[in-house]
């Protein structure tokens, strides 16, 4: 026993040990992975001092098993106990005796999608946990509450509104199905936007409550860091207070990009506005050719406004083109308008008023410049992350110098050891909720419950909400051409026509699904397109398949679902190599 002590006393890192243990070894190599001197000695070399020595350490620590790990004079315990210190990023502080108790176990800055979902899975694993979220006011003046982009400016208001288009259409269809007077229903955009706002500010009120019942201390400020482990946090009222935390989650998120023209700022909106609109937006530009621009031309159009879309280069970058060129196709043939190859150059103000009119001039890719009038521009023309003005370079973290975000490993860790990204701002990340979800559970359990495995970033399917619903998981037709070679691809395509389509007799030929398999994994299908109603409901079900490596041939055993529009993957037989038309010529 005393030479226990003894031992403990003299080594700030002690560890009693047996040479063939791989618990002990895994330990070891934590210790000189983290440059942290330690001593250990094997009890099973020590015959027969060592049993001794062990039956000493069970009095001392009730502890029977080996590794048995101190530090400071301080017991620690065995593996599982040194590889939690480890994870939450307290070890090494603890084994240089510098660890002082912080006012958190972690903060989390940022209250969306993967922050709100980090801090809620940390606190039920016990910990103590904050949350700083901001909401600096977009140019326009517009600001919302808790839950981030998607909650208030993105997923929920988009869908909301996707949804109002789509049943606008349904209106008109109806009358195919039996229901009459449907020529007289119109849209009314305050209606919407007021019961649309309405269930944000209960989700904000359900956000805010949760982190209560979690005991989740939630701080209404905007953080900013004053050293790795020092926040400072601001108010709405400048009122100034600082808090220390072992760990810190940045989960800030992006707001959207201006275009560097005269006018954008002081006349033009971004999606930050759109969804909150007192007024009818009217006549509509929309700059920019992605996700948001797409989805937003889309609804506005179902409401019946006149909607133009700016595009500089290609519909959808990163989207497979040949489901990008179709969906363009399909919003002209439903009245939104293209201005393509085109860029725009200045906004001046003709009227003021909700809405004015504004005097758009542009470029077009001859080099000729023209004018329209709009009574909204709105630039969906990408997002920036919030890392500028957060101190994170100044405290070592690094960033991607090329779009802001925050460099990390396959575990959210930046470069600054107690400090990790998720979300949006987390460098090589789709930029979708349920990945920020997913990745902030997923850190809250390494750091402080059992988990080990990374977030797996392959094979995320996503979908885009334009009027015809676009949905995918996996590779595009051109980016697996580019890897494996056209040889190897065999592509598997059908157009169909949703039962819903036929009385209506609309969008024949519009709808259309294909499947992209790698002949040398045995036709393993490494891309999943789908263009049509529901497509964001389809694909979730078959990326299960996709991430369990399903082979064309297991589509084929599938049995269908009739009458629905899934049931054509179940079938596929037409390769695109053979030419044979995909066109539906009758039901
Ligand atoms: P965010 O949700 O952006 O949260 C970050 C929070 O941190 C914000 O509240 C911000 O105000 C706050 N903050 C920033 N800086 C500070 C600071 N210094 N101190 C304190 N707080 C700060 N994804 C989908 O999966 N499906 C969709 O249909 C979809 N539609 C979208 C539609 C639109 C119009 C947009 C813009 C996005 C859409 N997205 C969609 C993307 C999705 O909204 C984001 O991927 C998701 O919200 C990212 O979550 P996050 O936690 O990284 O950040
Ligand atoms: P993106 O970065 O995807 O697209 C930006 C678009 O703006 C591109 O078409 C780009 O054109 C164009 N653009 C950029 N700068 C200019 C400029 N100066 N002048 C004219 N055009 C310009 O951004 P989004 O805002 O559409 O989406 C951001 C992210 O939000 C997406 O990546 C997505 O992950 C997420 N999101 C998800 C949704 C969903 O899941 N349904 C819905 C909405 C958003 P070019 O191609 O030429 O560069």
């Amino acid at each position: 026993m005393e030479k226990v002590q003894a031992l403990i006393r003299k080594n700030a890192v002690m560890v009693f040990s047996k040479s063939y243990c791989k618990f002990c070894n895994k330990v070891k190599d934590i210790f000189r992975t983290e440059k942290i001197d330690f001593h250990s000695i094997e009890l099973d070399l020590m015959c027969p001092e060592g049993a001794v020595i062990q039956d000493a350490l069970a009095k001392l620590t009730k502890q029977t098993t080996v590794p048995n790990v101190f530090l400071h004079g301080e017991h620690v315990g065995g593996c599982d106990a040194t590889v939690k210190l480890f994870r939450d990023g307290t070890l090494a502080e603890r084994a240089l005796g510098t660890y002082r108790k912080r006012d958190f176990d972690l903060v989390v800055i940022g209250g969306g999608s993967g922050g709100l979902a980090a801090a809620k899975e940390a606190a039920s694993l016990g910990r103590k946990v904050a949350v700083c979220d901001f909401v600096t006011p977009s140019p326009r003046g517009t600001k919302w509450g808790l839950g981030g982009t998607c909650v208030n400016v993105g997923c929920i208001p988009k869908k909301l509104m996707h949804k109002s288009a789509l049943l606008g259409a349904d209106i008109k269809d109806s009358n195919h199905f039996g229901w009459e007077k449907v020529e007289r229903a119109k849209h009314n955009w305050e209606k919407m936007a007021y019961e649309v706002k309405s269930h944000i500010l209960s989700l904000n009120f359900g956000y805010r409550s949760d982190l209560m019942l979690k005991k989740v201390q939630y701080y209404n400020a905007y953080a900013t860091f004053l050293d790795k482990h020092k926040l400072k946090l601001v108010d709405k009222n400048e009122n100034v207070i600082e808090i220390t935390s072992d760990n810190i989650i940045v989960a800030v998120g992006g707001r959207p990009n201006y275009p560097d023209i005269p006018g954008a700022r002081e006349y033009g909106i971004t999606s930050d506005d759109l969804f909150y609109l007192q007024n009818c937006p009217g006549k509509t530009l929309i700059v920019g050719a992605s996700y948001v621009a797409l989805e937003c031309a889309g609804f506005l159009a179902g409401f019946g406004l006149d909607v133009t879309v700016m595009v500089r280069s290609i519909l959808l970058r990163g989207f497979d083109q040949q489901m990008a060129y179709m969906i363009g196709a399909h919003m002209e043939s439903h009245g939104v308008k293209f201005l393509k190859n085109t860029i725009p150059l200045r906004i001046t103000e003709k009227s003021p008023g909700s809405p004015g009119e504004l005097a758009v001039a542009y470029k077009m890719c001859d080099g000729k410049v023209k004018e329209q009038q709009f009574n909204t521009v709105m630039f969906a023309t990408g997002r920036s992350p919030c890392t500028s003005n957060i101190g994170l370079e100044e405290i070592g973290v690094e960033l991607n110098k090329r779009n802001g975000k925050i460099a990390v490993d396959d575990y959210e860790r930046s470069s600054v050891k107690n400090i990790f990204a998720i979300g949006d701002v987390r460098d090589r990340t789709p930029e979708l909720t349920p990945v920020a979800i997913q990745a902030g559970r997923l850190l809250a359990k390494r750091l402080y419950g059992q988990h080990d495995e990374p977030m797996d970033y392959k094979m995320v399917p996503t979908t885009v909400f334009t009027p015809l619903e676009y949905g995918c998981v996996g590779y595009s037709e051109e980016d697996l051409i580019a890897l494996f070679g056209p040889e190897d691809i065999e592509v598997y395509h059908t157009h169909f026509q949703p039962l819903e389509f036929t009385l209506p007799e609309r969008d024949k030929n519009k709808c259309y699904g294909k499947l992209i398999c790698l002949k040398s994994a045995g036709e393993k299908v490494v891309g999943f397109h789908i263009l049509g109603p529901n497509a964001g409901e389809i694909t979730q079900g078959f990326a299960l398949a996709m991430k369990l490596n399903a082979k064309k041939s297991d589509f084929d055993d599938l049995v269908g679902i009739h009458p629905t529009c899934a049931e054509i993957f179940t079938t596929m037989l037409i390769s695109k190599a053979s030419g044979i038309s995909v066109e539906k010529s009758s039901c």
